[in-house]
């Protein structure tokens, strides 16, 4: 046990077990800002780290709208009924602005929230796209520790959390809107040159033209954008996540780009990498937290702003000063 009496060697066996209610409150730890509670997380992740990374782990954006949720039920739906365990968890950075997550809302996703083998889990709420994805990624270690095999990470297709997401998943997936004529002004270059497929949503009924006009467009977009070089060159479809048209063959692209990095070795260069940057990311984190509590930094931060924001002190002698006052 623990110094706050968590037994962290009983909840990892629960855990290897599959118990549900164990990995929640693992995970309510792992979320958790209190010390004691992160400390058990870490250490339960530890102890199942041999158990992890078994899992396929496939990032999922888009605008809201785009059908997010609509298209992760059905897929997710299919991949249960196939015999796999399906989570679903969710980075959404301004859950903290608004107190409740947008994304991973089991009310988003009737049929998998009411499925034994799916789990859905929205995003943790508290601080910044860093502190969030890092919570997430522990998230995901201890889902394929309770034995899921398909992890969705899905995020909105705004801001930075995108490159986050594509960073701690195996395979990326746009989802895009059709129409792409406007549609492609809007859409920023960066999301087209991390996704691996590009999947042009509501392709059913009278969508299904303006979808595969924007599917010729996308994939005209990707040949100039592309600069991968790698084992995959990403793929553009047109899929109906409502109607549950031509999901198979996402998936089956999903599991064709896996197999071409692993046959490459991108893939375990991959995880590896990731793995160390997340290394760093917690570093870094906890450096970010230790400065906003210096008491020395307190009293000198806010005249030095002030003077760079005037422009009488260059940003650059400021920056020299709090790292004399930290002792760097
Ligand atoms: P999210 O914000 O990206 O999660 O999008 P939702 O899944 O909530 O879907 C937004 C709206 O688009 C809802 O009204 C859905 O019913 C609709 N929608 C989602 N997928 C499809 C689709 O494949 N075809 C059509 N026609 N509508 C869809």
């Amino acid at each position: 046990a623990s110094p706050s009496g968590i037994d962290v060697e009983a909840f990892a066996a629960r855990i290897r077990k599959g118990e549900r209610a164990a990995l929640a409150r693992a995970i309510t730890f792992a979320e958790s800002r209190r010390p004691d509670h992160q400390a058990a997380a870490r250490a339960m992740v530890q102890l199942l780290l041999n158990e992890t990374g078994k899992a396929i782990r496939v990032g999922i954006t888009g605008v809201p709208g785009v059908g997010k949720s609509t298209t992760i039920d059905a897929l997710g739906s299919r991949l249960t009924a196939d015999g796999h365990k399906v989570a679903v968890l969710a980075v959404d950075p301004s859950s903290k602005r608004t107190g409740g997550s947008i994304l991973g809302d089991k009310t988003r996703m009737r049929r998998l929230a009411h499925d034994a083998n799916a789990y859905v889990r929205p995003s943790p709420s508290a601080g910044t796209l860093g502190g969030v994805a890092a919570k997430t990624r522990e998230t995901m270690l201890l889902v394929e520790a309770a034995g899921f095999d398909v992890i969705l990470v899905e995020t909105v297709g705004i801001g930075q959390s995108e490159i986050t997401v594509a960073d701690m998943t195996d395979v990326f997936v746009v989802l895009m809107l059709p129409g792409a004529g406007d549609e492609l002004q809007g859409i920023k270059k960066g999301v087209l040159e991390i996704a691996d497929i590009i999947a042009v949503n509501k392709a059913d009924g009278d969508g299904e033209a303006r979808a595969k006009d924007a599917a010729g467009d996308y994939r005209a977009a990707l040949r100039i954008l592309s600069s991968q070089s790698g084992a995959w060159t990403p793929e553009v479809l047109t899929v109906s996540g409502r109607e549950d048209i031509r999901l198979d063959e996402l998936w089956r692209r999903v599991l064709a780009c896996r197999e071409a990095r692993e046959k490459s070795g991108e893939f375990a260069e991959r995880r590896a990498a990731q793995k160390v940057r997340w290394m760093w990311d917690m570093v870094e984190a906890r450096f970010r937290d230790r400065l906003a509590e210096h008491p020395k930094l307190a009293e000198r931060v806010p005249t030095l702003e002030a003077e760079v924001a005037k422009g009488e002190l260059a940003p650059t002698l400021a920056a020299d000063e709090i790292a004399r006052v930290l002792g760097f």
